[in-house]
């Protein structure tokens, strides 16, 4: 019998991974607006269902929804339909804690659970390239790993269940904290009179570079496009989660404590919804200047 997959919520991300999975599986999707599962299944021939329960008949059930209480919320509903020997991929940027106990509720049904979030952003998954970080039982991993590379360049096996979510956690405080230094640093330098295009040329030749500072300040700040691919919102969850699990060690973590709350400040000023590169625009705010490159004379 052929593998059968299920995906729930074809969000930014969600949309194109199902995709690249209905090429290779059987494909179920279902989203909370029925309309864009039924644009999937128009595009790339999976099964649109209307109730969540009918993912059940799945091996292979994945998630990709804001937070880890949406999928609580999933487990709850489909629960009394899975099946034994079911696995549940969780691709959410979700909370280890809260993972486990949702690890702990599909085991009292015989089923797996592993935490898999991604990074790559949605040109990653529609080119179906995206890093993948799991957390779980390693005999879980390997019967999932087939599935999970429809949509994947590289694939880790992290850890148990929740470390997944903790390396994605951490990963997006760096990105957090490295938005917020370059614009630090490049309202700076507009003050001083340089141009902020100049001054990345150098920074990107030099020392202080980054992803930040090669790929999101030129594509998007600089050309103040600030796109939305990836939500303010969603950015400054994924840093409360890293800082709680900073707390929960009792670690001693000042840059990523000062990092969450300039996002929620950017969010509440900003906008939860504007993509998370607009954080830019509180610093910029502060600074009185632009990040823009400087107008050429004549
Ligand atoms: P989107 O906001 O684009 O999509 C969210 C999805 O969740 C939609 O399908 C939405 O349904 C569904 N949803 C929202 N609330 C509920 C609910 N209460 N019940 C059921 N379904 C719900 O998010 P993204 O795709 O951007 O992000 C998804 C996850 O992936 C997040 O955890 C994010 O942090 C992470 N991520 C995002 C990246 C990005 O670049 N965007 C990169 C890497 C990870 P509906 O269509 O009805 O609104």
């Amino acid at each position: 019998m052929s593998v059968q997959v299920a995906f729930i919520g074809l969000g930014t991300m969600g949309y194109p991974m199902a995709g690249h999975l209905a090429r290779r599986f059987e494909t179920i999707v279902w989203n909370r607006t029925h309309a864009k599962a039924q644009a999937h299944a128009q595009q790339f021939g999976s099964r649109a269902v209307s109730d969540v329960r009918e993912t059940a008949q799945a091996e292979f059930i994945f998630t990709c929804l804001p937070t880890s209480v949406e999928v609580e919320a999933m487990v709850e509903q489909t629960l009394s339909a899975l099946r034994p020997g079911t696995v549940w991929i969780d691709c959410t940027s979700g909370d280890p804690n809260h993972s486990r106990r949702i690890a702990q509720m599909l085991k009292g049904s015989g089923c797996e659970f592993l935490d898999a979030p991604v990074s790559g952003g949605k040109a990653g998954a529609e080119a179906g390239t995206l890093t993948v970080m799991v957390g779980g039982e390693e005999a879980t991993f390997r019967r999932a790993l087939p599935v999970i590379e429809a949509f994947a360049g590289k694939v880790f096996h992290v850890g148990d269940v929740g470390a997944g979510h903790a390396v994605k956690a951490i990963n997006n405080m760096l990105l957090a904290v490295n938005l917020i230094a370059v614009a630090e640093g490049l309202v700076t330098l507009v003050k001083e009179g340089v141009d902020p295009a100049v001054a990345l040329e150098v920074i990107n030749v030099s020392t202080g570079r980054s992803f930040v500072s090669e790929v999101h300040f030129p594509e998007r700040v600089l050309t103040r496009a600030f796109p939305p691919t990836f939500s303010l919102g969603l950015l400054a969850k994924d840093a409360r989660i890293a800082v709680s699990i900073a707390r929960e060690a009792y670690l001693p973590t000042p840059l990523m404590q000062l990092a969450t709350e300039v996002f929620e400040m950017a969010k509440r000023q900003i906008g939860a919804d504007a993509d998370h590169t607009a954080v830019v625009k509180l610093i910029e705010s502060w600074a009185g200047v632009e990040i823009a490159p400087k107008q050429k004379e004549g």
